[in-house]
């Protein structure tokens, strides 16, 4: 494997010019006082040095190893707890966490270029601060004063981490049949019994006590997803004092043996009497678990882009380096016996379809990071109310289209090591093995659709989408420069998801299958278009930016190539949106 490199001046770009994040901070009070420029790059930089030097050294071996499972206890690969002292003594768990807890309250538009550090350095690992983030923001969200003051310093710290238990044996996308039982206590705390399957992070050895949030019924609850509640059940009881008190009935059965993120520890959890608390209000815990799986669905959506940025940084360096065939006369290069990959047209193919993802993809997932900031932070409840839209909108895409889109470019990244790829010894494969699990949890990335089209955009009858598609139209209609036909042909694209959509939608009363069943195509249109602005919007400021030539340059060719080479694809999407359900239908059970 190739050594990761983290790609800053990229991270930077977008920062201070594509999306101009500190001129949003001088007018955010609270983030003021926590950051500027200066500091912004500092952390970016230490980050780099943290995921580049410690911990991407480490991810082969990790994986290699897996974790070990022995009589309810998981044992992490070699390295790890070292590692994860690290990230605590650093504070980086607490990154984002508010400082009365300890936090160092930076912006989420910064920690998403960490995350990708992360995420690129190593999947698994990532996943077991990933989670705590997660469970921190919940707990501080719905939370009341007393159970945030027990447990968010030590997991804000790093001391502790966070698990989330929603899935069980017959309840995966189907939350609303979960059987966890939580019956009240005289005490007022609820006695929780179940059993919770693939829980990432629920056992393993990297910290004293791991907090558990799990979804479980009262014992009147309505039927469905009305009838959840959200509780907090931490391993270890937590004394008056913080100390730590007894063992909580809760106890890891078993673990998962899986196709990747083989350092992870997914976890069979089962639940017999554990004690728990109530977070928030009765029946309202799935909403309170949105807020987690909201801020987890962004972060996925960064591990399909962390994976695919790790896995260029390998097909490059391979590209440049191993010699096979002849490319045309021009580019031959006559003192040798063959010539570098490089030269070869679909090599290049591969490899700008895969940095024209990456880069889309990183200032995708920069702009929903500075639109998640605007709705926590921005001072008019306008501002604040216009962010969340956004957000609402784009985070089914961000977690979809990042981590399908990641996937694609780690596939692409292996097959330029050709056998070299398929064989471990490049790490090419892993990139492979880790990233597909991001497409399947935290809602699988067809269930991202259906919330993008069903629940966003038809259940607001199309008002979400508006904002979305009025800020491209905004930025196409000023002076485009020597990009004049790609303007012209993304503001005819961003009428067609206007007309497209309207089709659809007058299409949900008479055809009950419709939204199910264009979803995904619908999701990667939104996708394409969004990342054909983002192409847009890096070229024009790469233009006027103080970057070195190359860098200009690189960006200008890239988007030129995006719009050449892999927009296209929008044009096989449209149609198979229009075709609609019929065709799905037509089948009978018997006939598949
Ligand atoms: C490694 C790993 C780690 C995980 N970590 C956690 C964790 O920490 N905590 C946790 O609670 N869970 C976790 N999960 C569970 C994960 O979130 C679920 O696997 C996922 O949400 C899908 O649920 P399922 O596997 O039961 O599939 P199902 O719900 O059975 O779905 C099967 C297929 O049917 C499709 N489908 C289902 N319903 C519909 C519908 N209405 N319309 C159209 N298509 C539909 C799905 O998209 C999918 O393709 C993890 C899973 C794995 C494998």
């Amino acid at each position: 494997m190739a050594d990761y490199k983290v790609a800053l001046q990229d991270m930077n770009f977008l920062l201070d010019d594509v999306f101009a994040v500190a001129k949003d901070w001088e007018t955010m009070p609270k983030l003021r006082e926590m950051v500027d420029p200066e500091t912004a790059k500092a952390i970016l930089e230490e980050a780099a040095k943290l995921t580049e030097t410690l911990i991407a050294p480490n991810s082969r071996a990790a994986d290699e190893e897996g974790i070990h499972f022995a009589d309810g206890e998981v044992t992490t690969p070699q390295g790890y707890k070292e590692q994860f002292a690290e990230l605590a003594a650093g504070g980086w768990v607490g990154l984002t966490a508010p400082e009365e807890f300890g936090g160092m309250g930076l912006p989420k538009v910064l920690s998403a270029q960490y995350e990708e550090m992360m995420c690129a350095a190593d999947v698994s690992f990532s996943l077991y601060s990933g989670l705590t983030v997660g469970a921190i923001i919940t707990l501080d969200s719905h939370a009341n004063d007393e159970l945030k003051s027990r447990y968010l310093p030590n997991m804000v710290a790093g001391e502790w981490t966070g698990s989330m238990c929603l899935t069980e044996p017959h309840a995966g996308t189907d939350l609303g049949i979960i059987r966890s039982k939580a019956v009240p206590q005289e005490d007022g705390s609820y006695s929780i019994t179940g059993t919770k399957i693939f829980i990432t992070g629920g056992e393993h050895d990297l910290t004293e006590n791991i907090i558990h949030l799990v979804l479980a019924k009262l014992p009147d609850a309505p039927a469905g997803s009305r009838g959840i509640s959200l509780f907090v059940v931490p391993k270890f009881l937590v004394n008056e004092d913080g100390s730590l008190g007894t063992r909580n009935k809760v106890v890891a059965g078993s673990v998962e043996h899986k196709m990747g993120i083989h350092a992870s520890a997914t976890c069979v959890m089962n639940f017999d009497g554990a004690k728990g608390w109530l977070v928030g209000e009765p029946n309202r815990g799935l909403a309170a678990m949105f807020t987690m799986m909201n801020y987890e669905r962004l972060g996925v959506g960064i591990q399909g882009l962390g994976a695919a940025s790790r896995s260029y940084c390998t097909a490059l360096e391979y590209a440049r380096d191993r010699r096979q065939g002849r490319g045309a006369k021009a580019t031959r290069d006559t003192s040798a016996e063959a010539d570098p990959l490089l030269v070869h047209g679909d090599i290049r193919r591969m490899l700008l379809t895969m940095k024209s993802f990456i880069e889309g993809g990183r200032a995708f997932s920069t702009y929903v990071g500075q639109q998640l900031d605007r709705a926590k932070y921005a001072e008019s409840e306008e501002e604040r109310s216009n962010a969340e839209a956004l957000v609402e909108l784009l985070t089914p895409v961000a977690k979809a289209f990042l981590t399908d889109t990641g996937f694609e470019v780690t596939v692409h990244g292996q097959q330029i090591l050709g056998g070299h790829g398929f064989v471990r010894e490049w790490g090419q494969e892993q990139l492979v093995r880790d990233c597909r699990i991001a497409q399947i949890y935290e809602g699988t990335n067809g269930i991202q659709a259906l919330d993008l089209l069903g629940r966003k955009v038809a259940g607001s009858s199309g008002e979400l989408l508006k904002p979305l598609l009025a800020e491209i139209a905004n930025f196409l209609a000023e002076d485009a420069g020597q990009w004049e036909a790609q303007y012209g042909e993304l503001a005819i694209l961003v009428q067609e998801v206007e007309r497209i959509t309207g089709e659809v939608l007058g299409h949900v009363k008479s055809d009950e299958n419709i939204i199910n069943s264009v979803a995904v195509d619908y999701l990667n249109l939104i996708g394409y278009v969004t990342f054909g602005w983002l192409w847009l919007k890096m070229a024009r400021t790469a233009e006027i930016s103080n970057y070195p030539a190359n860098f200009i340059k690189s960006k200008q060719k890239t988007a030129e190539f995006y719009f050449a080479r892999v927009l296209p694809r929008v044009y096989g999407l449209m149609p198979a949106i229009e075709a609609g359900s019929k065709e799905l239908f037509a089948f009978t059970d018997e006939e598949f």
